[in-house]
């Protein structure tokens, strides 16, 4: 019986048992497709990266001598949706049976299961054997708990995997060093020089272009940095942990106008399109902790929660709170997204660098993507939908399962309260103790209310005010209200008044 076997573009994990034997009777097949590139408009980056690492999974299946049927973007027997493809290869290699593995997409989980279960011939679903936890497993976990908060399912992860534990506690004696992980960084450490890949990707940008699909940003072309094999992630990752692990926990809330990946891994596209797995990740990190004196226990276990915790929480909240979670907008935010996202032409420095480096990298770290260009669209009162959509298509490694709950959930605080626990709004104050960004701005840091006032700081408190009654239950919201409500009436209405100014023409400022 002849098998077909479809491998989607971020499932290109060589380790998969599909890949154990070689089986004559299975056929594996992979498509470009045009729907995929073009579902929200994309950075070039994204694209190339998606494109260039399918391509050389493609060639380490050949080199195994899978059987295997490759369209490629400008193919043209390509009919660039799923179903298409699938039933032209079914009636011409004469298949007899489907299978796929779980998407974690929750749209292409249903494109599949209604493919599935409209074809002629038999079908199967597995796992993509990638993730530590099942699809539903969070969903169990927080049953009867009257919260989801993400720290009490990050100690039940370290117990149950046996992750810097030792005789049942957590080593070092606390489960969250978050709080030595504050620092700003002051040039005071070298950066080593980054891992080095680099592709030539010059015809897959002339492919995509040929092809007609939409993309923004910039890209290198003789010089692509990002992993595109296994081979590449593994070394990416060694050289994180070597290089970068020792600070990585120090500087992890860090911004510097000259650095655009300071301490971090650059490992979340390989992580989603499953170069390597979490596991493997995860232990290499644990292992280098025991073994190398120069990684703390803070820089391990900060990093550790990053994946273990917090990657793992996204994905389970992601399915726990599907489909329902996509409408969400619990503050009715119904604003344009400012121009300058698309191009970056703004006199905010931070939110500049910050766009700088996402359009010419299709990179920004958590903290630029959540403290400066979310922090700045929730003040806007952004549409959240508008806010997904540019995350979904600059980042490289944004796939809806983990762009969702950061940007709806964590980042605008669509969701009410179910991912964070207070919405993470900031004014210059914050911006500045973790960056130099206002040492170089038109801006003033300290100023509210005159011309040159910085932004936040009338669109924080504009933020406290015009969403106090729905917000004033929230006890961690409690000082901020406070403060707010000690403000001078006067100064308060000064401060409204600059903030609608920038809320109605944001592309001014
Ligand atoms: C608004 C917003 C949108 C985001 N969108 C995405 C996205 O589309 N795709 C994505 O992978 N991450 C997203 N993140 C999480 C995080 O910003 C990126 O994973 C990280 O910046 C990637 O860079 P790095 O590999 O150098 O990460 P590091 O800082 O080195 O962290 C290590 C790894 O931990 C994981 N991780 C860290 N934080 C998170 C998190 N909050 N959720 C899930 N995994 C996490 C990632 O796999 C990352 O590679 C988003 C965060 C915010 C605030
Ligand atoms: S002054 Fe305001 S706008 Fe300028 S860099 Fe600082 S926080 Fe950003």
């Amino acid at each position: 019986m002849k098998t077909l076997r479809l491998i989607l573009g971020d499932q290109l994990n060589i380790k998969h048992s599909w890949f154990k034997e070689v089986n004559d009777n299975v056929l594996y097949c992979m498509f470009e497709t045009k729907q995929e590139a073009s579902y929200v408009k994309h950075h070039i980056q994204k694209i190339v990266g998606f494109l260039g690492a399918m391509r050389d999974f493609s060639v380490k299946l050949n080199e195994k001598r899978h059987s295997l049927i490759y369209f490629k973007i400008n193919d043209e027997n390509n009919f660039h949706d799923f179903k298409n493809n699938i039933l032209q290869l079914i009636e011409k290699e004469d298949i007899k049976h489907f299978e796929y593995q779980y998407p974690d997409e929750y749209r292409l989980n249903e494109e599949l299961e209604t493919l599935a279960s409209s074809l002629p011939i038999s079908t199967s679903v597995l796992s993509s054997e990638h993730f530590y936890t099942e699809r539903e497993e969070l969903t169990v976990f927080f049953k009867d708990k009257k919260q989801t908060v993400m720290e009490s399912f990050y100690q039940y992860m370290r117990k149950k995997h046996q992750v810097l534990i030792e005789n049942d506690k957590p080593v070092g004696g606390k489960w969250n060093f978050d709080k030595s992980n504050r620092k700003k960084w002051k040039e005071e450490s070298l950066i080593p020089i980054p891992y080095d890949i680099k592709h030539d990707v010059t015809k897959i940008v002339a492919e995509v272009k040929r092809a007609g699909v939409k993309t923004f940003g910039t890209i290198n072309e003789r010089c692509f940095d990002y992993p595109l094999n296994r081979n590449e992630a593994i070394g990416q990752l060694n050289y994180f942990v070597k290089e970068l692990l020792p600070l990585f926990g120090d500087y992890q809330d860090a911004m510097n106008v000259n650095e655009v990946y300071l301490y971090h891994s650059k490992l979340s596209f390989a992580l989603n399109i499953k170069l390597i797995t979490p596991k493997e990740v995860v232990k290499k990190v644990e292992t280098s902790y025991y073994n190398d004196e120069a990684i703390s226990i803070s820089q391990a276990e900060g990093f550790i929660r990053q994946i273990l915790g917090w990657r793992e929480f996204m994905r389970g909240m992601y399915w726990k709170l599907m489909p329902n979670f996509k409408k969400t907008n619990f503050f009715e935010h119904k604003n344009k997204l400012p121009d300058f996202f698309w191009t970056g032409n703004t006199k905010m420095n931070c939110v500049k660098n910050c766009l700088k480096n996402s359009l010419n990298n299709s990179y920004a770290h958590h903290i630029q993507r959540l403290m400066v260009l979310g922090n700045l669209a929730l003040l806007l009162e952004v549409d959240p939908e508008e806010v997904d959509k540019w995350y979904l298509g600059v980042y490289i490694d944004a796939i809806e399962w983990v762009q969702l709950p950061n940007t709806r959930g964590m980042s605008q605080y669509a969701d009410g309260g179910i991912i964070a626990t207070k919405p993470y709004i900031s004014s210059a104050n914050y911006i500045d103790k973790m960056s130099n960004y206002c040492l170089d701005c038109s801006y003033n840091k300290k100023d509210k209310t005159s011309v040159n006032a910085c932004p936040f700081n009338s669109l924080y408190w504009n933020f406290l005010a015009s969403k106090q009654e729905k917000l004033q239950k929230n006890r961690r919201m409690f000082m901020m209200f406070n403060l707010l409500n000690k403000m001078d009436l006067k100064l308060l209405e000064s401060v409204k008044s600059r903030a609608k100014s920038i809320i109605n023409e944001p592309d001014n400022y």
